[in-house]
C-alpha cells in the first residue's frame, strides 16, 4: 500500500466524515424501512395469483422499487424535491411539516438518520482510521434497517439477513474481521441452531410460535460477524431487555390484543452493543474469561 494513501486515512475515516456518511446512509435506511415491506408484499400477492392462475392485482402494474417512484407527502401527494430531502437539515428546516400541506412528518425519520449518523461515528472512533471501519459501519446500517423493518411488520427480509450471513462469512475467509472464518462459521451454526432448537421447545410444549425463521437467520449472521463467543451475551442481553420492554407494553396498554413484541429488534440491538463495546470487554464484565 502506497504511504500517501494511508496519510489520507485519519482525514478519510474521521468519526466526523463517517458521522455525515452515516446521516446519508441513515436517509436511505428510511427509504429502504418504508419500501422493502410494501415490495416484498406486493410480490407475493403478484406470485399467488399466478399460483392460482388469476390475472395479476390490478394495483400491481405501477413499478415499484427502492426509487421508483419518487417520494411524495403521503397526506396531500406533494412530490417530495431534492432540497426537501437534505438528511436530518431538511427536517429542521421544515420544522418537520410538509411544505406545501403542513401535516407533520414523523419524528422518526430524522431520528433515524441521526443515530445512523451516530452509530458511524461511533464506528469510526472505536475501529480507528482503517478500511475495516466502512465494514463495520455496513454491518450496523443492516441491523439498524432489519430492528425498525421487524418493529413494523414483524418481518425480517431474507433480502437482508442472508446477504449480511454471507457477507460475514466472506469478510472472516478474507481477513477482514478479527477472527478466522472457523470461529465465523461456527458463530453462524450456534446462532441459527441455539434459537431454532428453542422455537421448537416451545412449540411442541407450548403449541404456539415463539419466534420467526428470520430470528434464526439473523442471529446466524451475528455469529458470523461476531463469533461464537458472542452468541450467548447476545441471546441473554436481547431476551432481558426483550423482556423487560414486552411486559412494559403489555402493562401500559400499548400492545394491541393478539400483537407480540418481535423479538429481531433486541438480538440486532445487542448485536450492534456487543460490536460497539468489544466482544473482549463484554465476556469480561460478565466473568466469562
Ligand atoms: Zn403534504
Amino acid at each position: 500500500m502506497p504511504a500517501d494513501l494511508q496519510d489520507i486515512y485519519p482525514l478519510l475515516f474521521s468519526p466526523w466524515l463517517l458521522g455525515l456518511v452515516g446521516l446519508c446512509i441513515g436517509s436511505f435506511l428510511n427509504v429502504l424501512i418504508h419500501r422493502l415491506p410494501q415490495m416484498l408484499e406486493r410480490q407475493w400477492r403478484i406470485d399467488s395469483a399466478q399460483m392460482l392462475g388469476q390475472e395479476p392485482p390490478a394495483d400491481t402494474a405501477q413499478p415499484l422499487g427502492l426509487a421508483t417512484p419518487a417520494s411524495r407527502c403521503p397526506s396531500c401527494g406533494h412530490r417530495i424535491r431534492w432540497f426537501e430531502n437534505i438528511p436530518l437539515v431538511s427536517w429542521l428546516a421544515l420544522r418537520g411539516k410538509c411544505s406545501a400541506c403542513g401535516v407533520r412528518i414523523s419524528l422518526r425519520y430524522p431520528a433515524i438518520e441521526l443515530f445512523t449518523g451516530a452509530v458511524f461515528a461511533l464506528i469510526a472512533w472505536r475501529i480507528g482510521p482503517q478500511p475495516a471501519a466502512l465494514l463495520w459501519c455496513g454491518f450496523a446500517a443492516a441491523l439498524i434497517a432489519l430492528a425498525v423493518i421487524d418493529w413494523d411488520t414483524t418481518l425480517l427480509p431474507d433480502d437482508i439477513t442472508l446477504p449480511l450471513l454471507w457477507a460475514g462469512l466472506i469478510a472472516a475467509a478474507l481477513g477482514w474481521l478479527p477472527h478466522a472464518l472457523p470461529t465465523a462459521l461456527w458463530g453462524a451454526v450456534a446462532g441459527y441452531l441455539s434459537l431454532w432448537s428453542v422455537y421448537w421447545l416451545f412449540k411442541l410444549t407450548t403449541g404456539k410460535e415463539g419466534m420467526g425463521y428470520g430470528d434464526f437467520k439473523l442471529l446466524a449472521a451475528l455469529g458470523a460477524w461476531l463469533g461464537w463467543q458472542a452468541i450467548l451475551p447476545i441471546v441473554l442481553g436481547s431476551s432481558i431487555i426483550g423482556a423487560v420492554v414486552g411486559i412494559g407494553m403489555k402493562m401500559s396498554g400499548a400492545l394491541r390484543e393478539g400483537r407480540y413484541v418481535p423479538f429481531g429488534p433486541f438480538l440486532a440491538g445487542a448485536g450492534l452493543g456487543v460490536m460497539l463495546i468489544g466482544l473482549p470487554a463484554v465476556l469480561d464484565w460478565l466473568g466469562w474469561v
